[in-house]
């Protein structure tokens, strides 16, 4: 059976990630591991589902124990990815998907370059704005923060393999596939393709 791929999805608040994934998980093919924090569960959100929370002193723990495959800190709490919720699923056959900011991306980047990279952007920032106003949740300055935010990681997205506006639902899913259906003739991952073609030759 062929392994699962790595995938790291980035982007900003209020991007529709979230909806975004959402629409991706509906394919079994695909999985989202499953992170470890220390920032407290926000209501609804349900520990070993959303994220293992995890005191600090556990995390930090953990992170001497070798258990994270990268972890950063974002905000003031600590956010990782257990290595245990990544190599059995893709060993499985399961794409992997890590729902991470760019810095523990990056992490990624140099401890698993075969990874897929990819970076979700909004239409404009002033589209983002709107988007965070109409969801209501933040307060104007938390809003003019995250938006701030959002454009210092936004100038980041060059350096992920892809780059998908999320404009439509829709299109931007459809975009997600086409990445990951392309991502399958890549040359540089195609060793064994190679090899058994020049089996008999
Ligand atoms: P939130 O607190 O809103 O759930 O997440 C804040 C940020 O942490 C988001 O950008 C999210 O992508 C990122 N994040 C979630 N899990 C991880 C992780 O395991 N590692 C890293 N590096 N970032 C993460």
């Amino acid at each position: 059976m062929n392994k699962g791929r790595l995938i790291v999805f980035s982007a900003p608040s209020g991007c529709g990630k979230g909806t975004m994934l959402a629409e991706i998980l509906k394919d079994e093919r695909f999985r989202c591991s499953v992170s470890a924090t220390t920032r407290a569960p926000r209501p609804g959100e349900v520990d070993g589902v959303n994220y293992h929370f995890l005191t600090r002193e556990d995390f930090e723990s953990r992170v001497a124990a070798g258990e994270f495959l990268e972890n950063a800190e974002y905000c003031g709490n600590c956010y990782g990815t257990l290595a245990s919720e990544v190599d059995v699923y893709l060993e499985k056959g399961q794409n992997v998907i890590l729902e991470i900011e760019v810095q523990g991306a990056m992490k990624i980047r140099e401890k698993r370059p075969e990874a897929l990279f990819i970076f979700v952007i909004p239409p404009s920032v002033g589209e983002l704005r709107r988007r965070l106003e109409k969801r209501g949740t933040e307060a104007e300055e938390v809003i003019a923060k995250r938006v701030a935010e959002a454009a210092g990681e936004i100038a980041q997205a060059g350096k992920y393999d892809y780059v998908i506006v999320n404009d439509a639902l829709e299109d931007a899913v459809k975009d997600f596939f086409t990445v990951v259906e392309a991502e399958k003739f890549k040359g540089s991952l195609s060793g064994e393709l190679i090899n058994e073609v020049l089996k008999n030759a």
